[in-house]
């Protein structure tokens, strides 16, 4: 990996214009490189917002510079933030007189790379970071700064004193074979494993939701030509981003765009309409509505409320009866001719015309994505890094328990135990190869 001796810089802020725009220096120059561009002579003091000008040949802007001491900054560093105005023209020429003045343009994430290097996180929080920064609801962001204030950090770093304890009592018996006694008894041992091995399964069970809300979740809107699939797609997205038209069959290719339904990111798909048809290029569209279909978390079958049930309503109720499904009667501003009572499922009613029942869709769509648990709980773990290792110690875990039952000598399940601690420091950070550091950091984008 590159150095981290060097002192980095970069623009913190997104490209664009902006009231304000940050350039941010980490390392042991970042004040006197600071200073260097700056027209104040005395040094800058820790922590105080200071006034002063940019300069070049003539004075390029004013700006706010802030020094942050080490270890008290973000990376752990001497970090400096130069606020001026946000211009893009402005922000680089600022960063390549701090590169002209000795720093080195930073890496993607190296930011929070270091901060994680030099201890201020560990790797559940660096990942976090990203995961904030990424969040497109609320809902997101609520998870990302919960795991990156420590709440996994935490419960992982209980299920490890747990681990490390016993294992401590295991190595005393091994140690002090003469005693006359174990330090721990099998039986005990199980229970305090059965005890841990619980706590993972809560973990690992939250984890299929935290994932749905961390990755978000797909969205199909399915249905016949013509009962206002694009129209109640653009209506959920407030946008008119599908073609809307009254010309059955049109919407010949799919649609997507991502909205927030009650914290989670879904990805709405609006569909070609599904009906048996000759037209090459809309048999395209109609196969590849199936296949959208098939990978979606929920299918909105939508029937016109208008008009009786036609044959090419059945034949995607049919085709949709395995997945998990909502049926939804659009256009009720109109009178109800559509007789529902023998589908042994309910429906919503809405309009997209006039908005009527959206409100209730919505909750019945975020309701059916989430039937077992409320989605306002924030979940402890949503990363499948996380998951894959917790998996890892579990199963580790569980052949020390057997061990245990079977009264196997205490070094074997030290090991075994040993063994679920390993993983479980890879969660954290504490032993990670580069690969998997790497791996993290790329998706990170400079400035991080
Ligand atoms: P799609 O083929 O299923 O995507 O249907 P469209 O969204 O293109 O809509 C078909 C027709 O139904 C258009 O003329 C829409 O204006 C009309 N429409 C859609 N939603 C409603 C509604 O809630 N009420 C009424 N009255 N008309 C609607």
């Amino acid at each position: 990996m590159f150095s981290t001796l060097d002192t980095i810089v970069a623009i913190a802020t997104p490209p664009g214009r902006g009231g304000l725009g940050v350039v941010r220096l980490s390392g042991s120059r970042a004040a006197e490189i600071a200073q260097a561009l700056t027209s104040r002579s005395a040094p800058l003091a820790a922590r105080v917002a200071t006034l002063t000008k940019v300069r070049d040949d003539a004075t390029i802007d004013e700006v706010v510079v802030t020094l942050f001491v080490a270890p008290h900054s973000y990376t752990g560093e001497d970090v400096v933030e130069i606020s001026g105005h946000g211009s893009p023209v402005l922000l680089e020429r600022i960063m390549t007189l701090a590169i002209g003045a000795g720093a080195r343009l930073a890496e993607p994430g190296e930011f929070t790379l270091r901060a994680f290097l030099n201890g201020r996180i560990d790797l559940m929080q660096a990942e976090a970071v990203g995961d904030l920064i990424d969040a497109a609801t609320p809902l997101q962001a609520r998870a990302a700064f919960d795991q990156l204030d420590g709440t996994l950090t935490r419960t992982i770093g209980e299920i490890d004193a747990a681990l490390f304890d016993l294992i401590a009592r295991l190595e005393a018996s091994v140690d002090f074979p003469d005693e006359g006694y174990h330090f721990v008894e099998p039986a005990a041992i199980v229970g305090t494993l059965d005890g841990i091995i619980g706590r993972i399964d809560t973990l690992l069970a939250d984890a299929a939701r935290g994932r749905m809300l961390r990755e978000g979740v797909t969205v199909v809107i399915a249905g016949r030509p013509n009962v206002g699939k694009s129209s109640l797609f653009n209506a959920l997205l407030g946008t008119d981003r599908a073609i809307v038209t009254d010309v059955p069959g049109t919407t010949r290719d799919l649609v997507a765009e991502r909205v927030d339904i009650g914290g989670l990111a879904v990805t709405l798909v609006d569909t070609a309409g599904a009906r048996p048809t000759v037209d090459p290029i809309e048999r395209e569209g109609v196969a590849r509505s199936a296949q959208a279909r098939a990978a979606s978390s929920l299918v909105l079958v939508i029937l016109d409320q208008s008009e009786e049930l036609s044959d090419d309503d059945r034949h995607v109720l049919d085709a949709t009866r395995e997945r998990p499904r909502l049926i939804v009667k659009n256009k009720s501003d109109r009178p109800d001719r559509c007789d529902t009572s023998d589908l042994a499922a309910s429906v919503v009613s809405v309009s997209a015309r006039s908005g009527d029942g959206l409100a209730a869709l919505r909750e019945a769509i975020a309701g059916a994505l989430t039937t077992a648990e409320p989605l306002s709980d924030t979940p402890a773990i949503t990363n499948t890094r996380h998951v894959a290792l917790l998996d890892d110690a579990r199963t580790a875990i569980s052949k020390a328990r057997t061990a245990a039952q079977a009264a196997a000598p205490e070094e074997f399940i030290a090991a075994d135990l040993q063994q679920a601690r390993e993983r479980l420091d890879e969660i954290v950070g504490r032993r990670t190869s580069d690969d998997v550091l790497r791996h993290i950091f790329e998706r990170f984008c400079i400035g991080k």
